[in-house]
């Protein structure tokens, strides 16, 4: 039963001519599949509407051929021909009631044209403005040219009708949409009617406005997507001026989506924002408006999201993250099951799918992505198969997200842990700076564990394989970990370097476990995510003086994709960190590193007290090897398969653990599947030559 202080986030309401059935609103997100893997991406829209969102959006959808942003894969309305993969999407949306949303976006200076070849369209001539400094540049709308993008936009919001859906967000947040270019006096530097005042620059998104009411206004609901601060200061579209817009600008469409500010502040990761991080920057802006808002803000608590319903701040829950990592939130607090929700860690793993073009996932939900293309459904396991029980060798998140989904499937299963608490790797980096919130990783599994009767946990359990042998399990699932090396041994050098036994040197296990340089110390980092940074911000922190030396030409050089490299490098050089790009490490001597410029060779030495090597990891697989020398010796013990998993298989993200545990749960008593591929994909259809 649903608490009564929650009531309010059920309550319907309208959307222009529409009306949502709650105030669970799923903001437009990328996923890394789009317009290539069209029907994972609907399937996993439909499973948004199985858990209850009011209303769920697409990603972007480039809506003309003359803008587009290739590399990156997101949906495209370019032609009739596209309207069947998109009503695929609409139609999987509207299965239990929610509306179903699209959103169209021009990208104009955000769009490189690397596919379509055509010359990119802007408001202004400049260059094209992209995370890869494309070197192209943008010419500017000409007043033909802005009235043929008016009616391409017409043209768009025919095809999503006919695609089935009931909302179309225009894009111009993020600095991505062209209507931010238009509304902003640094893409706008116009002297016409369009540029100038900020009535002036207004005027192309009144007229779009105008002109898709009167095509599709009587059925569809028209939202505005803008940022709430362009964050570059005056000349940008500032949170002065969006208020000033909305309020000239009242009742121009049917709902205000207000984003933050760049793509990085309105997804930073919980190791910079906070959850509601955006309040401040739209507290008020209700009282100029007649029209609902959604804002975001990885909102993953009800009571935070009723708050903000309560004040009059929003009139709906926007969500993507939160969606990815539970897309039964709505349904988990409608049950009154608070305590079931897989609250997202703000890690942005989800957003490195779209930033690798390759296909999204996510840390605490193993099936998104996977809903269409594995049939994996993200509350639901498939049944039981011939064997009936499992043991499960380490804590850490494989093990745990294995543990809980072979008990889900209804088997046994005994959870034999060496230390003393359930985690791995994530009880320890959950207590590093900035990412106390990953910790939700545990925190979810282990109460789900701690309801299923069919789960036994030992701890202080070090197994080994004669143990194993005797115990007499069917299944043996060995999730036994990795550790960091000490020898440096990672991308730069493949063989071990020398080092001098005289300098202290420290592994990102040592300081977790509480051992800690002091003095003057480097870090090494030819691991390239978020370690590096994150133990100079801890050692900073601890009064050491801290150089970091990556061979990258970037500070967690991995993080771009993660959005929060240049949050990673500002921070740490306000705290005095010395940040050495571009150079690595060949030898560690008695009080020095000697560093070597990646391109020249040529060396200097760096003095230094301590040094922590942040490189690979090794895989801690000697029980899983000793188990397989015993082969001969498993029929007589019951034992019918052993395998390995996570980090004791290859090292990897947290996320990467996760989704081992949950796909060795899914699998095991499944058929042999040979040679075939494990898992469906659609292939483009040949045209007829
Ligand atoms: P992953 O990310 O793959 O889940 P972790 O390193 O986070 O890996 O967790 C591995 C866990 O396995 C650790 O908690 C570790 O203590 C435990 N472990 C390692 N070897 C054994 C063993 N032989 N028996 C029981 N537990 C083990
Ligand atoms: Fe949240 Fe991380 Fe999942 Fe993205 S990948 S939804 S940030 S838990």
């Amino acid at each position: 039963m649903r608490d009564q202080r929650y009531d309010i986030l059920f309550e319907p309401m309208d959307i222009g001519p529409v009306t949502a059935k709650n105030r669970f609103y799923q903001v437009p997100h990328c996923n890394g599949g789009g317009y290539r893997d069209p029907s994972a991406a609907a399937e996993m829209r439909g499973i948004k509407a199985e858990g209850g969102w009011g209303v769920i959006f697409t990603e972007q959808c480039e809506m003309h051929h003359t803008s587009e942003i290739t590399p990156f894969i997101e949906l495209r309305l370019w032609e009739d021909k596209d309207i069947p993969m998109l009503r695929r999407m609409s139609e999987k949306m509207k299965t239990h009631g929610a509306l179903a949303g699209i959103q169209l976006a021009y990208s104009g200076i955000n769009g490189p044209n690397l596919y379509s070849k055509e010359v990119p369209l802007a408001v202004s001539a400049m260059p094209i403005r992209t995370f890869t400094n494309d070197p192209v540049q943008a010419r500017a709308l000409d007043k033909t040219e802005i009235r043929d993008l008016r009616r391409w936009f017409v043209n768009a919001a025919k095809r999503s009708k006919d695609a089935g859906f009931d909302l179309i967000c225009l894009y111009g947040a993020h600095g991505f949409g062209i209507f931010q270019h238009f509304l902003s006096r640094a893409t706008n530097q116009r002297s016409d009617e369009y540029g100038g005042s900020l009535e002036n620059r207004a005027r192309f998104v009144r007229e779009v406005i105008s002109d898709m009411r009167d095509a599709v206004g009587d059925t569809m609901a028209l939202t505005l997507r803008v940022s709430l601060d362009e964050t570059i200061g005056d000349l940008g579209f500032s949170n002065a001026e969006v208020r000033d817009f909305i309020e000239m600008n009242r009742d121009l469409p049917d709902l205000w989506d207000l984003a933050q500010g760049t793509w990085e502040d309105c997804s930073g990761p919980s190791r910079f924002k906070e959850e509601a991080a955006q309040e401040q920057l739209v507290r008020g802006i209700h009282e100029l408006t007649d029209k609902p808002i959604v804002g975001v803000g990885r909102f993953t608590s009800p009571d935070v999201m009723t708050k903000m319903i309560r004040t009059g701040t929003l009139d709906f829950i926007g969500c993507a993250r939160p969606s990815i990592a539970d897309p039964f939130l709505p349904k988990k607090i409608e049950e009154g099951r608070i305590e079931d929700i897989r609250e997202c860690i703000g890690c942005n793993i989800c957003i490195t799918g779209d930033m690798t073009m390759s296909i999204s996932r996510c840390t605490q939900n193993p099936t998104f992505m996977e809903e269409w293309r594995k049939g994996w459904h993200p509350e639901r396991m498939n049944s039981k198969g011939a064997s009936s029980n499992v043991l499960v060798v380490g804590a850490g998140p494989a093990g745990l997200e294995a543990t809980r989904a072979l008990s889900e499937r209804g088997y046994d299963v005994a959870l034999a842990e060496a230390g003393t608490m359930l985690g791995g790797r994530v009880a320890r980096e959950r207590l590093l700076p900035g990412l106390s919130a990953w910790g939700r990783v545990v925190d979810y599994r282990e109460y789900q564990i701690s309801q299923k009767p069919n789960v036994e946990t030992y701890f202080d359990s070090a197994l080994d394989a004669d143990a194993i042998l005797e115990f007499g399990f069917e299944n043996i699932c060995v999730a036994t970990g990795a550790t960091w090396r000490r020898d440096g041994v990672s991308r730069q050098h493949v063989v071990p370097f020398p080092i001098d036994a005289a300098m202290p040197v420290f592994t990102p296990d040592d300081i977790m476990a509480g051992k800690k340089p002091t003095g003057n110390v480097v870090i090494y980092d030819d691991d390239h995510y978020y370690m590096g940074g994150v133990l100079a911000e801890l050692l900073a922190q601890e009064g050491c003086n801290v150089t970091i030396i990556t061979p990258s030409a970037y500070l967690s050089d991995w993080t771009v994709n993660t959005l929060e490299q240049h949050a990673i490098h500002q921070k740490l050089a306000r705290m005095g960190v010395n940040i050495v790009l571009n150079r690595g490490v060949v030898e560690i001597g008695n009080g020095h590193v000697v560093s070597n410029c990646t391109y020249t060779d040529i060396t200097q030495q760096f003095g230094c007290d301590a040094v922590v090597m942040v490189a690979s990891r090794q895989e801690t697989n000697g029980l899983y090897f000793d188990l397989k020398a015993r082969e001969a010796d498993w029929a007589d013990a019951g034992i019918k398969s052993v395998k390995i998993i996570g980090d004791a298989n290859a090292p990897g993200p947290i996320a990467w653990a996760t989704y081992a545990g949950h796909r060795y749960a899914r699998e095991v008593d499944g058929e042999d599947i040979g040679d075939d591929l494990p898992f469906r994909r659609e292939i483009t259809q040949l045209a007829a030559e």
